[in-house]
């Protein structure tokens, strides 16, 4: 994902397939074409990439102009079509190859049309990279049309956003859905990952989701998801993935305008991290971060003990229960360190000392994201 100027963008379409849809245009013009040497217009300033990389691919001679018109204001197609800079070349005679980078609404390509109408060529081909089919208003025939998009605003390879993003290699789509930060507060039971998302969910306005704390709301009201969770609980065990995994996306759902998630608790397993990954996907988002406070087990089994006096917790008030909540810690969920690490996404933070010196610490690594 990126950011220009106020708006974010996703990945839509990859260099590699952009250089496939411009070689098949070159190779089919110059099928066309035979052995006129056509003069090939560029229209500016979003088809400068387009022009440059079409030539290169040109078999034959060729001559090459351009013409620079300007017809939309930010990302919305406006209806005053400027030319900026006009022909100073004679046309007469000659094959003309309009090359557009996309052609929406076809305004600009009306504009084209008015401008070669006075100039004798032979003929006007119109070629455009990227077509919107189901914004076109227009009856021009469009000759050679390189890749067919929906009606999304898209930037790079030559368009952009505000002048941004020309530069990119590759298409990116406007993200119509709201940017949301996503937070996995991770460590061992007892690390302080409830006590800090508390404060970090004030301050980055985010919404706090503790399976733990869903699993002990649905037992203490005696749901079906509640018993079922309490044999699992009772031991110190995971409770089976499918459930934990539904559960979580449906307290996502209740959430639907959130502005981001602290996880806490969640993901535990790997096929609860990859579940966690598609959820995020279909939302256009992503987890930004794993935060993972690091504490010594003697310390986790001390200040559990120490809770589990006030907390009422059956988890927190038995050492071995403690130690095999650890143990599962350690056996299944410590991995995921590993999965956010390959996605280069794992922040370890010392979770010993003073409750605001932890959550400065936090701040530091979230504010970066
Ligand atoms: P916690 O409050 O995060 O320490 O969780 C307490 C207990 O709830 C755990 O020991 C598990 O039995 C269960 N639990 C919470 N989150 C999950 C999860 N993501 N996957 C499986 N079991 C969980």
């Amino acid at each position: 994902m990126i950011k220009l100027d106020d708006l974010y963008f996703k990945p839509f379409i990859s260099a590699e397939k952009i250089d496939a849809a411009v070689q098949k245009m070159a190779d089919d013009i110059a099928a066309d074409l035979g052995d006129e040497v056509p003069v090939f217009v560029g229209i500016l300033n979003g088809s400068f990439m387009l022009v440059s990389d079409f030539v290169k691919k040109y078999p034959k001679p060729c001559e090459v102009t351009f013409i620079k018109l300007a017809s939309y204001e930010g990302i919305k197609s406006s209806d005053d079509i400027q030319r900026l800079i006009g022909l100073t070349q004679d046309l007469t005679g000659r094959t003309v190859v309009i090359l557009e980078d996309i052609i929406d609404s076809g305004k600009t390509l009306a504009e084209v049309h008015r401008i070669f109408k006075n100039e004798n060529a032979k003929s006007l081909l119109i070629a455009t990279l990227f077509f919107k089919p189901e914004a076109y208003k227009k009856d021009f025939k469009l000759h050679y049309v390189g890749i067919e998009i929906p009606d999304k605003f898209i930037v790079g390879y030559g368009l952009d956003y505000n002048n941004l993003g020309r530069d990119l290699p590759e298409i990116y789509q406007l993200k119509t859905t709201q940017h949301m930060t996503n937070l996995v507060l991770f460590g061992p039971p007892g690390a302080g990952k409830g006590t800090q998302a508390n404060f970090l969910k004030e301050k980055y306005n985010l919404v706090h989701i503790s399976t733990g704390d869903v699993f002990r709301f649905n037992i203490k009201n005696k749901t079906a998801l509640g018993m079922l969770a309490k044999s699992f609980m009772d031991k110190g065990e995971l409770v089976p993935d499918q459930v934990t995994i539904d559960m979580l996306e449906a307290e996502v759902e209740k959430n639907a305008d959130a502005k981001g998630f602290i996880f806490d608790g969640f993901p535990r397993t790997n096929a609860q991290a990859e579940a966690l990954d598609n959820l995020m996907k279909c939302k256009d988002s992503q987890i930004n971060a794993m935060v993972a406070l690091e504490v010594d087990d003697e310390v986790l089994v001390q200040r559990l003990l120490e809770r589990g006096k006030t907390s009422g917790r059956a988890d927190d008030a038995d050492e071995n229960i403690i130690r095999n909540r650890i143990k599962e810690y350690y056996n299944k969920t410590a991995i995921l360190k590993n999965f956010y690490t390959a996605q280069d996404k794992y922040f370890g933070v010392d979770g010993v000392g003073s409750i605001e010196d932890i959550t400065k610490r936090l701040n530091k690594v979230i504010d970066k994201l």
